[in-house]
């Protein structure tokens, strides 16, 4: 390999750490970022059951309307009663205050049902509230864990890309430039080696995508220090020196 091929090859060297240290620091900000979708789905479901206790709260308060309405009706049903002129009308009377009893007894026992289920609601409430304290203070700890983690990624990141800008001097610019094209179509590997699997009978693959290539990509490479791009996948193509 001459001079261009090496300096891409060491650049690719450092690009893999670049996108290693990327890659660490993109991990741990994203622990943070789950735990705040934890907290914020455990306060949406605060929210929604608030909003359930409200809906029930206001069925319970027409029920309670009618509960008072019945009575009245209850009350004026009781004084007719006193006042009835024959057997016939107490008795018409007595039939009416038995339905609107029983219908009374419906009633309440529905308004029964309601309170319970506020109070069931109300106790996950309190169940989901105290989840969420202990969300919020996970969520502190991990975002003091991770904000000292990430300042050291982010260190360790700044050290490569000046590793990355000096060993880029070492090769012509437009060469970076195709290096760097190449790179972020197969996040990050812009170099490929050839495989020679067969020197005397020229069987050659690309060492990024595995296609053939051809033996005369192969000697313009063990003569010529210059990119050569892999026709499949366009990845720079280089030949490892031979061990002597
Ligand atoms: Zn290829």
């Amino acid at each position: 390999m001459g001079p261009l091929l090496n300096a891409l090859v060491k650049l690719q060297s450092v690009e893999n750490n670049l996108r290693a240290a990327k890659a660490k620091l993109a991990r741990c900000r994203r622990t943070v970022i789950l735990k705040e979708n934890q907290l914020r789905t455990l306060q949406n479901a605060l929210e929604a059951k608030k909003e359930e206790i409200q809906l029930t709260k206001i069925q319970a308060d027409r029920l309670e309307l009618e509960l008072k309405s019945i009575e009245q009706t209850l009350a004026k049903y009781r004084a007719a009663l006193n006042l009835a002129k024959s057997n016939k009308e107490y008795a018409a009377i007595l039939s009416e205050l038995n339905t609107t009893k029983a219908d009374s007894s419906k009633t309440e026992s529905q308004a029964i049902e309601l309170m319970k289920i506020i109070d069931l609601d109300n106790a996950q409430c309190d169940g989901i509230k105290a989840q969420i304290e202990q969300e919020k203070t996970e969520l502190n700890e991990i975002r003091k864990q991770t904000e000292e983690q990430a300042k050291k990624f982010e260190a360790e990141i700044a050290e490569i890309e000046q590793q990355w800008q000096a060993a880029a001097k070492d090769a012509p610019p437009e060469a970076v430039d195709t290096f760097k094209r190449v790179a972020e179509t197969y996040d990050g590997e812009a170099i490929a080696e050839i495989e020679v699997h067969d020197e005397r009978s020229g069987v050659y693959t690309c060492g990024g995508c595995f296609m053939s290539l051809t033996t005369e990509t192969a000697n313009t490479l063990l003569s010529h220090d210059e990119i050569i791009r892999c026709p499949s996948c366009t990845r720079i193509l280089y030949l490892k020196d031979a061990e002597n």
